[in-house]
């Protein structure tokens, strides 16, 4: 479950996040549409820790990140390919990861078999691995302690269509399992593939919230 509460996030007198109030809540992928710019990345960084909120709050299962007592179990997180190493092979990267928060080493081998990736961990991210390829060994690292609520930031963007319909199959698969899903693209089409509720963020300002179904019909 995420908790947004009058979330708000200014960049000196650009207000980036404006008066977020809202609610996402398990066993569906809530989609998050808005152009470049409107916010989404900026949300999800305060969800987990790496922005601070300018007033308001963002909570994971009821706490703010920082109160999260196992992070790494309670939220995983697709953001731009910024936490993966070039120099390192996607087993050692996803080790340390997993060694930094108590994990036992042979979930490493679980997670990445999940996202078809188990023949290809010694490869490097960036050099031989594509950016599909990537993609899994993001997600296989945001999947690492199991965790029931994942974010995913524009995760598509760049892929090829191959790529494109493995995200969208898996992004399904983990909502069906329970999880709360929150996927963030600026293309209706992704939400229209994906997306149970649409979420519409404008200048950093909620537009809309809806089940898709409903979103279509109002155009
Ligand atoms: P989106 O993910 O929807 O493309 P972002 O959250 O990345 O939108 O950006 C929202 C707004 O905040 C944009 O105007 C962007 O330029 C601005 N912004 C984001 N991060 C920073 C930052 N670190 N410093 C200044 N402005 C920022
Ligand atoms: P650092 O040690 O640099 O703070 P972390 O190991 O905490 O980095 O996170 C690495 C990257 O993983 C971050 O840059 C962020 O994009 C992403 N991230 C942050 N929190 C989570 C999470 N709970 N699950 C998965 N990925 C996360």
């Amino acid at each position: 479950m995420i908790t947004l509460r009058g979330l708000t996030k200014r960049f000196g007198t650009a207000t980036a996040v404006d008066d977020l109030t809202v609610d996402i809540g398990p066993g569906q992928v809530t989609g998050f549409l808005g152009p470049n710019g409107a916010g989404k990345s900026t949300t999800m960084r305060m969800v987990l820790g790496l922005d601070r909120p300018t007033a308001g709050q963002a909570l994971v299962n009821g706490r703010a990140y920082r109160a999260l007592r196992h992070p790494l179990h309670e939220v995983g997180a697709l953001l731009d390919a910024t936490g993966i190493h070039p120099t390192r092979s996607g087993r050692s990267h996803l080790r340390a990861m997993a060694r930094s928060s108590g994990i036992p080493d042979r979930r490493v081998a679980e997670v990445l078999d999940l996202v078809g990736l188990d023949g290809r961990a010694a490869d490097k991210p960036g050099r031989t691995l594509s950016l599909g390829m990537g993609q899994r060994l993001g997600i296989a690292g945001a999947l690492l302690g199991d965790p029931p609520v994942l974010l995913l930031d524009e995760p598509v963007n760049g892929l090829d269509p191959d790529g494109v319909r493995w995200i969208r199959r898996f992004t399904r698969t983990l909502a069906d399992e329970g999880r709360t899903v929150l996927l963030s693209s600026h293309l209706m089409s992704e939400m229209q593939q994906t997306a149970d509720r649409v979420i519409v963020l404008g200048r950093g300002r909620l537009i809309a919230d809806a089940p898709l179904a409903e979103l279509i019909t109002a155009g």
